[in-house]
């Protein structure tokens, strides 16, 4: 699987998942634009793992729930490389609570970046895309969008809105040669889940078939392959990358 020449924007990577995802899809050959909201300097550090490599990178800061961000986002990407290719919703974030414990700005928050930020992402580049006439757009959602997950109604009424915004994009935009697809991760071991308390993590380990947790290469070896000229007959999908998790 080769991604020569191809351009991909990757949201939230400077570190954890995405940061996975960007340098997975450098070594295939794509020009990445790695997006941050928060470090500066550790999305730096990804592009110039990318450059030490013999690839292109470049890092632009924008926040995914900002629609100017967003245009500036892909703005910044065409006059660095003149097209997209592929764009990998991965910026999310968490805010737990029970659901009669949540305030709102937690609700908001998490519907913003985890589920708005999709919606005006996917819009920017289905634009481009579509004059193009070929794109890959590929969503991280999560295993609790398929399963609910009680201390999480903000995160999971996200997560599981992009499972149904992939299958909806993924009709409407086929017709221009554009695929859709999900990837649902299980628990995958990142700065996000080394905060929960031991006993959750246990709870969750006994529930892992594979015993293990995932890693955030398991993600985007998943990822490279739905980017791939090969995936090409995919659209529409959610992949769950979770050891087997809730099988
Ligand atoms: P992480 O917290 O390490 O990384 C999330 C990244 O998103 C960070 O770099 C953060 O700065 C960025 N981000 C947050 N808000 C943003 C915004 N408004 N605009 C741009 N970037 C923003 O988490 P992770 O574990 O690497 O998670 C990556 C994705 O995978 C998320 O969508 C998460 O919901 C999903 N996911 C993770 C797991 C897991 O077990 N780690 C499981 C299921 C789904």
């Amino acid at each position: 699987m080769s991604l020569s020449g191809k351009v991909a924007v990757v949201t939230g990577a400077s570190r954890g998942i995405g940061r996975s995802i960007a340098l997975h899809l450098a070594e295939k050959g794509a020009k990445v634009v790695v997006n941050y909201s928060g470090s500066e300097a550790k999305a730096k550090e990804v592009v110039e793992n990318i450059k030490s490599a013999g690839g292109e990178a470049i890092a632009v800061q924008a926040s995914v729930a900002s629609a100017d961000d967003v245009t500036r986002l892909m703005k910044e990407t065409m006059d660095q490389f003149g097209s997209i290719d592929i764009l990998v919703n991965n910026a999310g974030i968490t805010r737990d609570n029970l659901l009669m414990r949540m305030k709102d700005d937690e609700w908001e928050d998490v519907i913003s970046t985890n589920l708005k930020g999709v919606y005006l992402t996917t819009k920017a580049v289905a634009r481009q895309m579509m004059k193009q006439r070929k794109g890959r757009i590929i969503n991280v959602s999560s295993i609790v969008g398929a399963t609910g997950n009680p201390g999480q109604t903000n995160y999971v009424a996200a997560k599981a809105g992009v499972i149904g915004m992939t299958k909806s994009v993924a009709q409407e935009l086929a017709s221009r040669g554009i695929t859709v697809n999900a990837v649902a991760p299980g628990f995958i071991e990142t700065e996000m889940t080394e905060q929960l308390p031991e006993d959750i993590k246990s709870a969750m380990l006994a529930q892992i078939p594979l015993q293990h947790f995932g890693k955030p290469e398991d993600i985007a070896a998943a990822i490279e392959f739905l980017a791939s000229d090969e995936a090409g007959y995919i659209t529409g999908q959610t992949l769950h990358v979770n050891g087997g998790m809730y099988m």
